[in-house]
């Protein structure tokens, strides 16, 4: 329900819709490309004022409320943003946001909140996102944020995962007075925040501005654990914890495994690439310290957002000539469009209906080119999607020195293997009820993308948020 009722507010609804709007500012490609550095402008107060008072406050429920996944109250929002209580609006998506600030800034809002905006049909979206960013960053900066903390409980709960999902648990049981101990196979929490998403869409010290606040609150985090080979769950309720939440993502890159070459030196894996190539030295896990080795000839093998993170990030790292590498047609591409434009402005180039199918080592023993067979649509898949069918004697090759495989991701089963009785699916998905995250074993909730395979922040933060609600009714024998 929206806190200020938007039948109590004295607007002229025509005459707002009618009010300009300016987009977003961008730093220009040829500035941006030169660093790591966020790629938009943030709003200032009067900018941000101005933009909120184009709201038009939609009877409740409002469209944007209802396309938001934790169904931020944006009107009442936008309405303390336009009269300068910034504040105000910050807590007003602390209620239903766990990540509000990372939300605003990554959050695909074309397809949800600015997307079902009402004002699309006349003007242009009211800027939510960037509104959100606004608010929170600026409570966080100039005021402060504390997460107010419960009566403690004296349960204890383990959280496997520093990840959305198990960040968006962790933020409700804590305001609920249980204690949590995070678990993570990493050196530092985020999960993919942290060790994927580039600093570019959400840079580093707004995400550990945030840790911070749940490191204030006494969660208690266990870096390098990975559990399932150090410790296992029942080991952990052995050490004495009340309940455990798995929030482990789906963070296996798929392989191209028949594929002759793909061991060569130069090819590289999607999620090695961007964790070497955006995060610092000191939080790199061991095994993946060795500097990248970029050529200056970068193919990224792939179709959706993480083949745009990784052509970006390419381009950010020197390379000079980046081509993304799909066998279907753009139309057919998973990615964010708002993304793949990005990347075009940024110098990328794509090459579509073409599919590697061998790479080639130079005399150096280094890769040197691949070779690639083009493609033709057939018909619809099981999803709907053209099936892309090689057309014989078509093969081709495209010279570089660094190939990134972005392929998607595959669960870890690695759980599913160390917990009797934990039902597992789907090549290692856990089974979980949506909503309540609860699991087939009792005292072992989940949620996320090692549920639902790869999805967004948005997604997995609301699963931990409300897995965290059934381990509150657990602990307390309600559930
Ligand atoms: C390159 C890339 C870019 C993306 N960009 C966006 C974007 O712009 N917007 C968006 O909304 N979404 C984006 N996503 C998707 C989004 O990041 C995920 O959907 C989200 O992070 C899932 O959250 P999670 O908590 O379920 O898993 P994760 O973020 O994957 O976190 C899981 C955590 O569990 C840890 N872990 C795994 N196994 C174990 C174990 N056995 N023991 C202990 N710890 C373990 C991992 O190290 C990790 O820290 C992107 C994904 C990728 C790969």
């Amino acid at each position: 329900m929206q806190a200020i009722p938007s039948e109590f507010l004295e607007i002229d609804r025509k005459e707002r819709v009618n009010r300009p709007f300016f987009d977003l500012d961008l730093r220009p490609a040829e500035e941006r490309t030169c660093d790591f550095d966020d790629v938009v402008i943030s709003f200032d107060p009067e900018r941000a004022m101005v933009e909120a008072a184009r709201c038009i406050h939609c009877p409740d429920p409002a469209p944007c409320m209802v396309a938001c996944p934790p169904h931020n109250d944006i009107p009442s929002a936008m309405w303390l943003i336009e009269q300068g209580r910034f504040d105000e609006a910050a807590e007003i998506y602390h209620k239903t946001s766990s990540l509000a600030e990372i939300c605003g800034r990554i959050c695909p809002h074309e397809a949800l909140c600015q997307g079902s905006c009402v004002l699309n049909k006349h003007n242009a979206p009211v800027l939510t996102g960037e509104l959100e960013t606004f608010a929170v960053d600026y409570q966080r900066r100039v005021s402060g944020y504390v997460i107010p903390l419960g009566t403690p409980t004296g349960k204890k709960v383990a959280i496997i995962g520093a990840g959305p999902a198990g960040l968006g648990c962790t933020d409700i049981l804590i305001r609920l007075g249980h204690e949590v101990t995070i678990f993570e196979s990493k050196p530092g929490p985020g999960g993919l925040l942290m060790y994927g998403i580039p600093n570019f869409k959400l840079p580093k010290d707004v995400w550990s501005e945030k840790w911070e606040q749940f490191k204030n609150a006494g969660v208690k985090f266990v870096p390098n654990t990975y559990i399932g080979r150090d410790k296992t769950i029942d080991g952990l309720f052995a050490e004495g914890f009340d309940a455990v939440f798995i929030g482990i993502g789906s963070e296996i890159d798929a392989k191209m495994e028949d594929t002759p070459g793909v061991d060569l030196p130069g090819v590289y894996e999607a999620t090695d690439f961007l964790i070497r190539g955006n995060v610092e030295h000191d939080l790199l896990p061991a095994n993946m310290r060795k500097p990248l080795e970029l050529g200056k000839r970068v193919v990224v093998i792939g179709g959706g957002d993480t083949a745009s993170d990784c052509l970006r990030t390419a381009l950010r790292l020197g390379s000079e000539e980046v081509t993304c590498l799909y066998r279907r047609t753009e139309k057919e591409m998973p990615g964010g469009k708002k993304d793949r434009q990005m990347a075009r402005d940024e110098g990328a180039k794509y090459r579509f209906l073409t599919q590697p199918v061998k790479f080639i080592a130079g005399a150096d023993g280094k890769l040197a080119a691949v070779e690639c067979i083009e493609m033709r649509l057939g018909e619809p898949d099981a999803k709907g999607r053209r099936k892309p069918i090689p057309v014989e004697g078509s093969n081709f090759s495209v010279a570089c020195d660094t190939a990134v495989l972005a392929l998607g991701y595959w669960p870890d089963p690695i759980i599913g293997d160390t917990t009797p009785d934990l039902k597992v699916h789907s090549y290692g998905l856990i089974t979980a009820e949506k909503r309540t995250g609860t699991t087939s074993r009792p005292g072992i909730f989940s949620g996320g993308d090692c549920v639902t395979g790869p999805d967004l922040v948005v997604s997995a933060m609301v699963a931990g948020r409300e897995a965290a609600v059934t381990i509150d009714k657990y602990l307390r024998n309600e559930a």
